[in-house]
């Protein structure tokens, strides 16, 4: 499973009011407290590491902003969310190449 790409990011919620996070393409969306952090993890289906892309090819990201929402686009296979301690609050992990799941 080294081959496996990995890419994280850190989403931070510094306002003072609640900012709607979503995770597209599967469409998941989530309210972040002010003050709050998280991550989110995607792995590539690609052996040799890479990222298919939707606007520009090897973006492991896209993230589009509006004044009381974030959107994450994730160009891997699946996505990991999870909080500051690590707990994980959301996934799409049926086709996670890391998780060697066998379909
Ligand atoms: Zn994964």
């Amino acid at each position: 499973m080294s081959s496996v790409g990995t890419a994280r990011l850190l989403i931070g919620n510094g306002g003072e009011a609640a900012l709607e996070l979503t995770v597209e393409p599967w469409a998941e969306t989530h309210q972040m407290l002010p003050k709050q952090t998280w991550a989110i993890v995607t792995h590539s289906p690609a052996a040799d590491g890479s990222w298919s892309g939707t606007l520009r090819r090897n973006e492991p990201f896209q993230v589009d902003h509006r004044p009381e929402s974030v959107t994450v686009w994730v160009n891997g296979n699946c996505f990991h969310l999870s909080n500051a301690e690590g707990t994980t609050i959301d996934s799409a992990d049926w086709q996670c190449p890391a998780q060697g799941t066998a379909s």
